[in-house]
């Protein structure tokens, strides 16, 4: 047996995207770091859905970022080129994360940030986020896609940096995503599932999984699968939904601005885009919280997709499957409430308190 390295202390603590894949991203010394800790999320594998569909399924939890999505990998990159290029100002628009993401980096860096999101749409804890981060909030009278094309005009004629995904940098952010799959498993997953929305989150998987290849870090890139609500699925129908409609909130738009990128990503890498419906992600939000993770239901449509992948046979026995949940389940906590039983009152008494327990 070899001798072991002496234990000098605890594991180094994780220092954030920037300076963990520091090599793999377009900074320089002259870049300034602006950072919360984003990445290095728990990837924690489910015995249930593993069960279920006879895959090996891991769920990568994204929503344990500084600020509960992924859009913190991205941002952390944007707003760090913002201010080395000497932005004093960013704009985006958002169904309620991107907003939460860029109010919080922004305040971080000491930049003004603008908000622009479909009124009436926004979840509350998104909401309070982005609020008590000093973000200026405007509400469009219009829906996401309305917003994005009022975010870009704005960004083209005047003197504030846009941070949506059109931002190449986010997507170069949002890649660390699979180094870290791979990194933590030791190898690619065969398959990999994702919710879409304006589609730059699985491009910038598959640019992730794609380096990798390139540098031949993995010799086979797992296929990637991006599943759109229903009511909502553009890539899926061939064509813009002018009025999208899910409760999956995160991924309610009708016209992705990373359209040709997902498609690419999702063709290139033998996968596909694919519809899952309110029900079935409902249902799969459901079934992860009862395993101890609380996704908001945008997220579970990648676990709803995974089920439909392997009720469709598509999933191979034994593959390795992982599915990206995207946000925190406390953003949107309506759907977590509306589905439970009223809590019970009780007297204080231990007595009562075991009656009414059946103890
Ligand atoms: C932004 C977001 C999505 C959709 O990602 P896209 O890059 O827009 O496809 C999915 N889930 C959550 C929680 C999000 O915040």
């Amino acid at each position: 047996m070899s001798a072991e390295p002496p234990i000098l202390g605890r594991a180094a603590p994780w220092r954030g995207i920037l300076e963990e894949y520091r090599d793999r991203l377009p900074i320089s010394e002259a870049t300034p770091v602006v950072t919360l800790g984003e990445g290095g999320t728990p990837l924690v594998r489910s015995a249930s859905l593993s069960a279920a569909t006879g895959a090996e399924v891991w769920l990568k939890y994204d929503g344990a970022n500084p600020t509960g999505s992924f859009k913190d990998r991205g941002m952390t990159l944007a707003i760090s080129k913002a201010v080395e290029e000497g932005a004093k100002a960013v704009v985006c628009a958002s169904t309620g994360n991107t907003s939460a993401s860029a109010a919080a980096y922004a305040a971080r860096a000491g930049l003004a940030c603008a908000v622009l999101v479909p009124k009436g749409k926004v979840a509350l804890g998104k909401m309070a986020q982005t609020l008590v981060h000093g973000a200026r909030v405007l509400e469009v009278e219009g829906n996401f896609d309305a917003s994005l094309e009022l975010a870009r005009d704005l960004a083209g004629r005047f003197p504030v940096t846009l941070v949506n995904s059109v931002n190449p940098f986010r997507l170069e952010g949002q890649k660390t995503c699979a180094f870290e799959i791979v990194d933590a498993l030791g190898g690619p997953p065969d398959v990999h599932c994702v919710p879409v929305g304006n589609a730059g989150n699985i491009a910038s998987h598959w640019l992730g999984y794609a380096e990798y290849l390139r540098d031949g870090v993995i010799h086979e890139p797992p296929r990637l699968f991006g599943f759109q609500a229903a009511g909502a699925a553009p890539l899926v129908r061939g064509e813009p939904v002018a009025e999208p409609r899910t409760i999956a909130t995160a991924i309610r738009i009708g016209n992705p601005a990373s359209w040709s990128k997902a498609v690419e990503a999702a063709t290139a890498s033998e996968g596909g885009i694919r519809a899952v419906t309110d029900r079935e992600i409902l249902h799969a939000y459901r079934r992860l919280a009862r395993e101890g993770l609380f996704c908001e239901p945008a997220s579970a449509a990648s676990v709803a997709g995974c089920l439909q992948l392997a009720a469709e046979g598509v999933l191979g026995p034994k593959q390795t499957v992982v599915c990206v949940l995207t946000g925190h389940g406390l953003k949107d906590p309506e759907w977590a409430i509306a589905g439970a039983a009223q809590p019970a009152s009780v007297p204080a008494d231990a007595d009562a308190v075991a009656a009414e327990l059946g103890l």
